[in-house]
């Protein structure tokens, strides 16, 4: 997803690199087609900007020019800023788990997001740590929806709850939610409804969800792949949900990835997973520095 950000940013760095000895406009030409590399990959322009505010602030004085490889200062300048706009190094990543069981886990995204898949991802690793896992779908508008998880549940080799036609969502997550309790499971992750567009029965719904079931953790799904469209439906969610954290799909395919580099910026909340391949182990935890690292080349 990375891959034409990787490589305006190595020409940029390779010609820095060939030039030996270099002055403050050298370093500021740098930057500035830094810039241009980040806005053409999509990333968005008020998190590119105070990116380059810091850029330019860590190379301010002799300090760069003075270095023994003035070029790999540059470098490490905008690695610290990426893996800034990332989240930084020492965010909590991976999965709140409660002290109490079960842990609620709460998914929502638009339809089409890969929510439904990203659930039995979790499922799978939560399982892999020895975790009694149960998925719940709350889809009760389509109920191939329903059908597909308890699919992607065997697959995951967890339990889904029974399907019971005609029970509306809320009564759907208190279902679960009670089964859970009484059958000792540890997590339960409950797949609401997504719709093709921002809707306000889709937020009502979620909303509503969430206070029945009080959820240590409610990620957010979105397709990296829409761009900036991803970064507003997060912003809209994150209004009306209590948001913990972003789960990325598609970032095995081959679109700009600047949008999904913005997310945390824009949105404040972290980025807890990637999800990169359609497979039910496509699922990553998020690593900022890896990534940053990844973009570098
Ligand atoms: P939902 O409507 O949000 O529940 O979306 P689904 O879970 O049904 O996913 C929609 C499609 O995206 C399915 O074909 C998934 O296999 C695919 N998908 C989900 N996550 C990923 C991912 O990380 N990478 C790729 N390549 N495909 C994904």
């Amino acid at each position: 997803m990375f891959d034409a950000l990787t490589d305006r940013l190595s020409s940029v760095f390779d010609r820095l690199g060939g030039k030996g000895v270099l002055s403050e406009k050298d370093v500021d030409e740098a930057l500035r087609e830094v810039r241009v590399a980040l806005l053409e990959a999509d990333v968005a322009l008020p998190v590119v900007r105070e990116f380059i505010a810091k850029a330019k602030e860590r190379a301010t004085g002799e300090a760069v020019i003075r270095s023994v490889r003035p070029a790999d200062q540059v470098v490490k300048i905008t690695y610290d800023g990426l893996v800034e706009m990332l989240g930084g190094e020492g965010e909590a990543v991976g999965l709140n788990l409660s002290l109490n069981p079960p842990t609620v886990i709460l998914m929502a995204g638009l339809q089409g997001s890969g929510k439904t898949t990203t659930a039995a991802k979790l499922g799978l690793r939560l399982a892999k740590e020895r975790k009694k896992v149960l998925l719940a779908s709350l889809d009760t508008r389509r109920p191939a929806a329903m059908e597909q998880l308890a699919t992607l549940a065997t697959q995951a080799g967890v339990d889904s709850l029974p399907i019971v036609a005609g029970q509306s969502a809320p009564d759907i997550a208190k279902r679960a939610i009670s089964a859970a309790k009484l059958q000792g499971y540890d997590v339960v992750i409950l797949d609401t409804a997504g719709r093709t567009t921002l809707d306000e029965a889709m937020m009502s719904e979620a909303a509503e969800i969430a206070r029945i079931g009080n959820p240590s953790e409610t990620l957010l799904v979105a397709d990296s792949l829409t761009g900036q469209d991803a970064v507003r439906t997060a912003k809209a969610f994150h209004e009306r949900l209590p948001l913990t954290g972003l789960v990325l799909t598609r970032a095995d395919g081959d679109g700009r990835g600047g949008a999904a580099l913005s997310m945390r910026a824009v949105t404040g909340l972290p980025i807890k997973f990637l999800g990169v391949s359609e497979k039910i182990d496509g699922l990553d935890v998020f690593d900022a520095a890896r990534v940053a690292g990844r973009i570098l080349g």
